[in-house]
């Protein structure tokens, strides 16, 4: 099959990833063999190929957000058949048996692997995953529509849940990328005012329109204090701005696997019980809430398609923030 293949880490800008051909996989006896139609690209990924995650697999091929149709089942496989639509996320696969697993935090599994990054991933023409951690897509989504949500949407969802936000809540978002976009409509679903701080103008744009009530630079002062803020951009230096425009008790949540260091701050800025919490993964929990909910409101993706030789370009243009809405890559049938 052809597919992205990430050998040694490397700033995008020099093109890491090679569309080269690579032997099909095959599902073992609890997996499923899935043919990708579009798979969603993600600013995890870029930490994957430039290097700022710890290579685990080496040469990989990149992508966790990768939606198409099953085309073989593994012998032990009951729940799926040949032609279901699934998705298939970041989450891989838990051991099912360590404290966090047992205590149905999954999310935090001592023994997880990751797609697209501890197993290879959806920039090609086929992936594997395990039966049990991959989602049925809602029909009412199309292909490219459901990519951006397996990942961007399911860590958003997650992120709102953990900032505590309530209807009529005051929310703070700093950045406006894939996760953004979607997250403001799960926020305005409950009733939310959605404050967008990032530095790209074109974001600030399309947090207006996709109905923010105020957006301003990244780490501007928003004109009223926050209930709760999620910090989607990976930098550290959003931290104070963010905890300073925070209401008592309010939180903080940092939805990337990677940020830049946070500076030192004054203890002021996280007194009066005001919170700073990070997120981790998902639960396949999570997952199925989500793409429920994403269904029933219904999110609707902003994306840029790219072919998928291009990824090097999408990753390219993710850096500079030059996506509106979500990147995703089209693999032609
Ligand atoms: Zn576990
Ligand atoms: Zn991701």
């Amino acid at each position: 099959m052809k597919a992205c293949l990430l050998g040694p880490p490397a700033p995008v800008e020099r093109s890491p990833l090679d569309f080269t051909d690579v032997p099909d996989p095959q599902p073992a006896a609890d997996e499923v063999l899935v043919r990708v139609a579009a798979c969603g690209v993600c600013r995890t990924d870029l930490h994957v190929v430039e290097g700022e995650l710890p290579p685990r697999k080496q040469p990989v091929i990149p992508g966790h957000q990768a939606v198409g149709r099953i085309e073989k089942v593994g012998a032990e496989v009951a729940t799926l058949g040949i032609g279901d639509r699934v998705g298939v996320p970041w989450l891989h696969r838990t051991d099912g048996v360590c404290q966090y697993c047992r205590a149905g935090r999954e999310n935090l599994c001592d023994n997880a692997t990751f797609t697209g990054y501890v197993v290879d991933g959806g920039y090609a023409e086929y992936i594997v995953a395990p039966a049990k951690f991959v989602y049925p897509i809602p029909p009412a989504l199309t292909d490219e529509q459901a990519a951006p949500l397996l990942c961007a949407g399911i860590i958003g969802f997650r992120s709102l849940r953990l900032s505590g936000i309530e209807p009529g809540g005051r929310l703070g978002f700093y950045g406006f990328g894939a996760a953004a976009h979607v997250a403001i409509q799960v926020a305005r679903h409950w009733k939310a005012e959605v404050y967008a701080m990032t530095r790209d103008v074109r974001h600030q744009r399309l947090a207006i329109e996709m109905g923010a009530v105020w957006a301003g630079a990244a780490s501007a002062e928003p004109p009223v204090k926050l209930d709760a803020a999620i910090i989607f951009a990976p930098a550290g230096e959003l931290v104070p701005a963010a905890l300073k425009a925070l209401k008592k008790g309010g939180t903080v949540t940092l939805a990337g696997i990677h940020m830049s260091p946070i500076p030192s701050m004054d203890y002021g800025l996280l007194y009066q019980e005001r919170v700073l919490r990070s997120v981790a993964n998902n639960t396949r929990q999570d997952g199925e809430d989500f793409m429920h909910l994403a269904a029933a409101i219904p999110v609707r993706t902003e994306t840029e398609v790219f072919a998928l030789q291009d990824a090097n370009r999408a990753l390219n243009a993710l850096k500079n923030d030059a996506i509106r809405g979500a990147a995703v890559l089209r693999v032609p049938s």
